[in-house]
């Protein structure tokens, strides 16, 4: 057994200053962390109780924003009715992520910075060669069993996907996460996740000792026609094998699509943008033909591994089906 330090901190300041210390992590819901934790993934010398910080839980709506403490809980902020209003695309995604006891415990900073299911990198006796976890030791997933990875985004290095569903919402819909370290900043969403490239072990733009604070998610029309719809091998709880986060906004006319936000998950190594298909849909005439025609484009790049082209078929199908719900035609 290793010896563990383990704090509470009373508020963000000392959680700051405590964080500065190598080896420690924050700890909010422990449902990530601490399933790293025992199957020996995550290895910290010292955990940084935060769950105690004040404000932090948060959320408000205003007429140009929601703004999510990172301190909120998942079903929260599900079940929040002006969330629901106003974005049915996050509360949909956060209702349809892991299970229920999971979501009362586990936090919306937490929930961002998930890290993937890929079973090599969990499995660390077995598996010693992931990138991810022992940078420079190889890819156990590249020819062993690979149906849960990526088809978009991936690299010599690593093809795991990025597993959560909040975050392809966040993506679609340019949310921005706010982010305190020794100054406080703010970061799209989109450019927060990093694609693997030569070091997948970096996962996203949060230096040591960094806290998020919160996320911002601007009010749009395509915003308040949105919605998120994830296929997955079980309906009780499990990750996406492809998921879409979807927005529409029509002209005055109510035929013709103005704008359109689309966004991948489960089939990509970080939440993925489709800003092709947007593109394809913009100024179109709303219906079948044309939406099927543009979701066609959402695996532009794709690249297949030896058990996994199955999500190259259904991601299309998956982008097409949330398009027409939320334009009121499925
Ligand atoms: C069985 C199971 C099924 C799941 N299914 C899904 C699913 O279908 N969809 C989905 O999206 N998710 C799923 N999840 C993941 C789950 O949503 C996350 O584990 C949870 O959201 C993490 O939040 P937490 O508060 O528990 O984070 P923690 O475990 O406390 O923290 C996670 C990481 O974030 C860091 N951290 C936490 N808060 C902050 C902060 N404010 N600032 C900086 N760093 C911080 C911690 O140091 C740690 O590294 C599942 C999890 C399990 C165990
Ligand atoms: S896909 Fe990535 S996380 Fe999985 S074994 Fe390869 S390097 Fe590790």
């Amino acid at each position: 057994m290793r010896a563990l330090e383990y704090l509470r901190a009373p508020d963000t300041a000392t959680a700051l200053r405590e964080a500065a210390q190598p080896g420690t992590r924050f700890l909010a819901g422990g449902t990530t962390l601490v399933d790293l934790m025992k199957c020996g993934v995550e290895r910290p010398a010292r955990v940084i109780d935060i769950t105690h910080l004040p404000g932090l839980d948060e959320v408000t709506v205003s007429d140009t924003a929601i703004r999510i403490g990172a301190l909120a809980k998942m079903s929260q902020v599900a079940a929040d009715a002006r969330v629901r209003t106003v974005a049915p695309v996050i509360s949909e995604a956060l209702w349809r992520a892991a299970s229920a006891q999971l979501r009362n415990m586990a936090s919306i900073g937490g929930n961002l910075l998930q890290r993937t299911r890929c079973t090599y990198f969990r499995d660390t006796a077995a598996y010693p060669n992931c990138n991810k976890r022992n940078p420079g030791s190889g890819c156990a997933a590249m020819d062993g069993l690979n149906r849960n990875h990526a088809v978009l985004g991936a690299s010599d290095a690593c093809i795991a996907t990025y597993p959560g569903d909040l975050a392809v919402a966040l993506v679609a819909f340019d949310a921005t996460v706010r982010i305190m370290g020794r100054f406080e900043r703010v970061v799209p969403v989109d450019q927060f996740f990093r694609l693997p490239g030569d070091r997948p072990d970096l996962e996203h733009d949060l230096a040591p000792g960094e806290m998020i604070l919160g996320i911002e998610i601007p009010l749009s029309d395509a915003l308040r026609r949105s919605h998120y719809l994830k296929v997955r091998d079980r309906a009780s709880y499990e990750f996406a094998a492809a998921s879409a986060a979807v927005g529409i906004a029509l002209e005055a006319d109510g035929r013709t699509i103005r704008e359109a936000r689309v966004a991948l998950g489960g089939v990509a190594t970080k939440p993925w943008r489709a800003r092709a298909v947007e593109q394809a849909l913009a100024g179109k005439p709303l219906n079948e033909a044309v939406i099927r025609d543009a979701a066609a484009q959402a695996m532009a790049g794709a690249q297949a591994r030896e058990h996994n082209a199955y999500k190259i078929a259904l991601a299309p199908k998956v982008v097409a089906r949330a398009l027409m719900s939320a334009g009121g035609i499925a």
